[in-house]
């Protein structure tokens, strides 16, 4: 394939609702109110996703991710527009400083397809375009004046919606500061825009090593001919690939489903890392799994596939309080003598200091 197919694919991909195949159209009741959805929250669906969806299916999972739905516009006094309360730590312009040694740093609010369930969807598709060289300067700047960051996690957006040219000088500005150690790139690229990652690219994040690529997959059948194409290559490039998750109802909130998804990119050579308790945003109320389900589901998981094919589950508290694992307890006593854990069927086991 072309080098350069993914720019002609992104150009092409639906952003308007009446673009969208009139049989999927009429099974999700009419352009009007999704129009009005997607006015308020940008659509794009590359085209070769848009044909994974089967549109017979009225719940169809990769339907729900990427089409406007109204409930969206609904408001839910549980949620909020900045769940995380990102833009309290932002300490110049794209850049989150929240935990110690590690930064991300939004390069874009541009991606090649909006999930509907994003936490950022406040900035996703609306914001501010592309970090600009002054803003460049500013970040680069503070990373020089913050040498406890050791890790830079670019993100957005979507990085890879940026020129290889682009990415390369942003990589190399990064890491010309020398108490940055490590980078990560999050990417839903190898998921909804398969032909984004070329031997060029994979080449150039390379060169950047040590760089760790976090992919999104959210459901199997995200795993096609061309997403696992690009995995193995990044993979064939000596790059180490970590994937996260979203829980998402009436996706992938069923154990059979999460570990087709889990040892799939096993297989790849993808290790699972976060499945990310869907935050408390606005607008995306109706994708919640309750957090007692979640648990029980991450349970069933353990039970059912190795350990190299489950993540961590984890949910990022409200108001920016943090990032904390969440899952079923084993301890279910710790003495001065000794403790008593909880075997894999929840039956006690004495367990010496
Ligand atoms: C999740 C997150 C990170 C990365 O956390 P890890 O647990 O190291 O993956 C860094 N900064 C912010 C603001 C985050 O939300
Ligand atoms: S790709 Fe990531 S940043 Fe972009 S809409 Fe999806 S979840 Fe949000």
């Amino acid at each position: 394939m072309s080098q350069d197919a993914w720019k002609q694919q992104l150009a092409a991909a639906i952003r308007r609702v009446e673009d969208l195949p009139s049989d999927l159209l009429v099974s999700l009741g009419g352009a009007q109110a999704l129009q009005r959805v997607a006015d308020e929250y940008p659509m794009m669906i590359p085209r070769r996703y848009l044909e994974r969806i089967d549109p017979s299916n009225p719940h169809d999972p990769i339907a729900r991710m990427v089409l406007p739905d109204p409930r969206e516009l609904e408001v839910d006094p549980v949620c909020q527009v900045d769940p995380l309360g990102e833009d309290g730590y932002e300490v110049v312009a794209g850049l989150i400083h929240h935990y110690r040694d590690r930064v991300l740093l939004l390069v874009t609010t541009r991606c090649a397809s909006y999930c509907r369930f994003c936490t950022r969807k406040r900035l996703a598709g609306r914001g501010w375009g592309q970090l600009t060289e002054r803003q460049l300067d500013v970040v680069v700047s503070y990373l020089e004046q913050h040498g406890e960051i050791r890790e830079v996690i670019l993100s957005g957006g979507d990085p890879l919606v940026l020129s290889d040219q682009v990415l390369d000088h942003i990589l190399g500005r990064i890491q010309s500061v020398p108490s940055v150690r490590m980078v990560r790139v999050g990417t839903r690229m190898p998921a909804v825009l398969p032909a984004r990652i070329t031997d060029g690219l994979a080449g150039l994040l390379a060169r950047h090593r040590p760089l760790f690529v976090v992919t999104h997959f959210d459901h199997p059948r995200e795993l096609g001919a061309e997403a696992r194409r690009a995995l193995e290559l990044l993979v064939a490039a000596g790059l180490a690939v970590v994937n996260q998750t979203v829980l998402l109802a009436g996706v992938n909130d069923d154990v059979g489903v999460l570990a087709e998804l889990f040892c799939g990119l096993q297989e790849l050579m993808v290790r699972p890392y976060y499945l990310h308790q869907c935050d408390l945003t606005q607008g995306t109320g109706h994708f919640r799994v309750p957090l007692r389900q979640g648990i029980e589901l991450m349970g069933q998981l353990r039970q059912r596939v190795g350990g190299l094919c489950v993540p961590q589950y984890v949910v990022d508290l409200p108001g920016g309080r943090g990032k904390v694992p969440v899952a079923l307890q084993h301890v279910a006593s710790m003495g001065l003598s000794g403790s008593v854990l909880l075997d894999p069927e929840g039956r006690p086991v004495p367990y010496p200091l």
